[in-house]
């Protein structure tokens, strides 16, 4: 299978070229047709894998596609949330890379670094958001941060997450986005307490295994 069989348009296959990428990974195959195709989707794949772009990839794909309506505003389309300022840095700037021909903004937000800068960016209008939970949440009481136009909810490294305390962060950031909205959960490993928490919160969910 190649990047073209999975229906991506010129931007994106332009940039995953440069990237050096010559064809999908597993993990890619299996999960990026559900997203394109607007599942709720729980993959179940270690670091390394090509996990990052599974899901970064159909969603510049899924938002590009939107883009000539006319709403192209100050409103969060999609966001991902990640345990740590590392692995968050990590995927904005993978997003940024293979999003650099097309027009979408992404921007990163963590604690422990000065909120100021953080704030200026976001009241610019960001497309994608990647965030670390407590920030997330400090921001969006500071109304800075609007999730009511959010069509895509990200949950990389969910048990993880879970082991860090993060449980009702999660739970809270949830439920700060619309109802209708799609959902991907990726997990290292799927312990109880991540299947409970997929369970409240994705839909008839497509689950992948690599
Ligand atoms: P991840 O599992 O998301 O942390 O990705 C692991 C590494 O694989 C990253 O350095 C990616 O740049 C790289 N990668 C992701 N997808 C592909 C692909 N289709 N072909 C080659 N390398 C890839």
């Amino acid at each position: 299978m190649s990047f073209k069989d999975l229906q991506f348009s010129a931007p994106i296959l332009k940039a995953i070229s440069e990237q050096g990428y010559d064809s999908p990974t597993l993990v890619q195959e299996q999960t990026i047709p559900f997203v394109l195709d607007k599942n709720d989707v729980i993959t179940i794949a270690q670091t390394g894998t090509g996990k990052t772009a599974a899901f970064s990839l159909p969603i510049l794909q899924l938002l590009l596609s939107k883009q000539d309506a006319p709403k192209r505003g100050k409103t969060i389309k999609a966001l991902i949330v990640s345990p740590t300022r590392e692995l968050a840095l990590q995927i904005g700037n993978n997003i940024k890379a293979y999003g650099r021909h097309t027009n979408l903004r992404t921007t990163v937000i963590f604690g422990g670094a000065p909120i100021e800068p953080q704030i200026d960016v976001l009241t610019k209008g960001v497309d994608i958001l990647v965030a670390t939970p407590g920030r997330l949440i400090d921001l969006q009481k500071q109304e800075v941060i609007n999730l009511d136009h959010l069509e895509i909810l990200v949950l990389d490294e969910a048990d993880l997450m879970l082991d860090m305390g993060f449980i009702d962060d999660v739970k809270t950031i949830e439920k700060l986005c619309p109802a209708e909205k799609q959902v991907l959960l990726f997990s290292a490993t799927m312990p109880f307490k991540v299947e409970q928490l997929a369970n409240n919160i994705l839909k008839s969910p497509k689950r992948i295994e690599v």
